[in-house]
């Protein structure tokens, strides 16, 4: 049956292939990414892909589809593009193929894996996304960028990218700030000790002693360090949840400038990045910042 791009893609988002063996599933053009194709979750990194049509046995085995992305095809390499890489490798790596069973297609969104019309339609009325992350996330004013960055991050898919690029595998990869601790995404942004100055410094701008991180709760992950902090009593919420994303992703910013180009900076210099992007942002319509940090403007 002839089918188009468009086709596919309906396709995909209505199928789910229990990986079996990997032979019949394609590595780019199969659902077995969380559910979705790498080529439309990850389409920078499909984008430098030299091998495009392996199984997805061929391309997870020794991380073959590393070996096929065209570093030379690579422009300036972008944070999205790194994050698409970690999460795809991060993917790759949890997806376990058996020997023996072939991988069957199957719809989604019934439990006995066949479709119906009624099932479709509730699929197409149900939001793809919880509500914590709508409101903590994808509803709060910032660059789209610092928002997939701030959503991978609370998935801890952003922190392994070293381990990505060196062939041998190493655990407990130190922190870049502290050089003491393991690199978590929870140690990056909320534990180590060079995280907790930047946020001080926060706290004091914003005039909230909440926010500093001695009166912080103690927590288990960054969705829940995360939660707490975005519903800090005393702060306007709104304003917070924007500056909370800038902050994160300068953190983030500062930790990826030390890995791969070998600068360190004290955090006078992320603290200055945060407030020029804050001026910044309000400028060009983030207008809850402006109420949270009146004397910035
Ligand atoms: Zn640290």
């Amino acid at each position: 049956m002839p089918s188009d791009e468009i086709d596919k893609t309906l396709f995909a988002a209505a199928t789910n292939l229990p990986i079996s063996n990997g032979n019949t599933a394609r590595f780019w053009d199969s659902p077995w990414a969380d559910g979705r194709r790498p080529k439309d979750a990850m389409p920078l990194a499909y984008a430098i892909s030299k091998r495009k049509g392996k199984s997805l046995r061929q391309g997870k085995e020794n991380d073959s589809w590393v070996g096929d992305l065209d570093l030379e095809a690579i422009p300036p390499i972008t944070l999205e593009l790194i994050d698409q890489l970690v999460a795809l490798w991060i993917a790759a790596r949890n997806v376990h193929l058996s020997d023996e069973q072939p991988d069957q297609i199957g719809w989604k969104f019934t439990s006995d894996r066949h479709y119906s019309a009624s099932s479709a339609y509730q699929a197409q009325c149900f939001g793809g996304s919880s509500t914590t992350f709508d409101s903590l996330i994808w509803k709060v004013w910032a660059p789209g960028k610092c928002k997939l960055h701030a959503w991978l991050i609370i998935q801890n898919r952003v922190w392994t990218f070293d381990r990505l690029t060196t062939r041998g595998w190493q655990n407990n990869i130190c922190c870049p700030f502290c050089k003491r601790d393991d690199e978590t995404a929870l140690h990056l942004v909320a534990e180590c000790r060079y995280s907790k100055r930047i946020w001080t410094s926060i706290a004091s701008w914003v005039g909230s002693q909440l926010l500093e991180p001695g009166h912080w709760a103690a927590t288990q992950s960054v969705l829940e360090w995360l939660e707490n902090l975005a519903n800090m009593a005393e702060v306007p919420k709104k304003g917070l949840r924007t500056l909370i994303l800038l902050v994160v992703w300068e953190i983030w910013k500062e930790r990826n400038q030390r890995i791969f180009e070998h600068k360190e900076s004290t955090t006078t210099y992320p603290l200055a990045k945060i407030k020029e992007e804050a001026r910044l942002w309000m400028l060009v319509g983030a207008k809850r910042l402006r109420e949270l940090l009146p004397l910035l403007v």
